[in-house]
């Protein structure tokens, strides 16, 4: 069985996201989105919410009703408030799938990596390249723009966008 974590912010959920969701699901037996709690960040949406929304999109990607992203029924969704080395050690799980755009996100990256592997030298990080038209996506140019009302659906799932206009409603 090849199982595979996706940790991320989420924050919210972009269409690059599931690209890599969706692909990782199609190479994956089974692939755990895990929704990071971390109490230094700060987030727009709390960890209920993002989790509430990953697992919608899931769902609608698996029963292939999600604008043409479609994932296997093998993926599931969790949160986690600690570090993902330690959920993976819980789970038994050792592949952890991160998503690069360029060579920022790459270096970035690297690091984490090696810092997770020193925390647990049995976990493998892979990389999955984004696909070209995802490159500039980026949850924080998302909300900024949903913050002056910008049109956003082109890049996130409907209700993720539908989430950000309640967000910003009245600004
Ligand atoms: P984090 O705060 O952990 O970086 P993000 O939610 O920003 O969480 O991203 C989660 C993962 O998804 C990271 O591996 C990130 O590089 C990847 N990712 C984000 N946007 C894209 C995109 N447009 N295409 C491919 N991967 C992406």
């Amino acid at each position: 069985m090849f199982k595979a974590v996706f940790p991320g912010s989420f924050d919210p959920p972009t269409l690059g996201h599931l690209n890599i969701i969706e692909r990782a699901s199609a190479v994956f037996d089974e692939l755990i989105v895990v929704v990071a709690e971390n109490r230094q960040k700060k987030y727009l949406f709390d960890v209920g919410e993002r989790l509430e929304m990953m697992e919608k999109i899931v769902k609608s990607m698996s029963h292939g009703s999600n604008g043409g992203n479609q994932a296997r029924n093998n993926v599931r969704c969790a949160s986690w408030d600690s570090l993902i080395v330690d959920f993976m050690k819980k789970e038994d799980i050792r592949l952890l799938i991160r998503g690069v755009r360029g060579m920022d996100d790459f270096s970035h990256e690297f690091e984490l990596s090696m810092m997770n592997k020193s925390l647990h030298p049995d976990i493998e990080t892979l990389f999955m390249t984004t696909e070209s038209k995802y490159i500039v996506l980026r949850s924080s140019s998302i909300k900024e723009l949903a913050s002056f009302q910008g049109d956003v659906s082109h890049l996130v799932p409907p209700l993720v966008a539908e989430a950000l206009k309640k967000k910003f409603a009245g600004n």
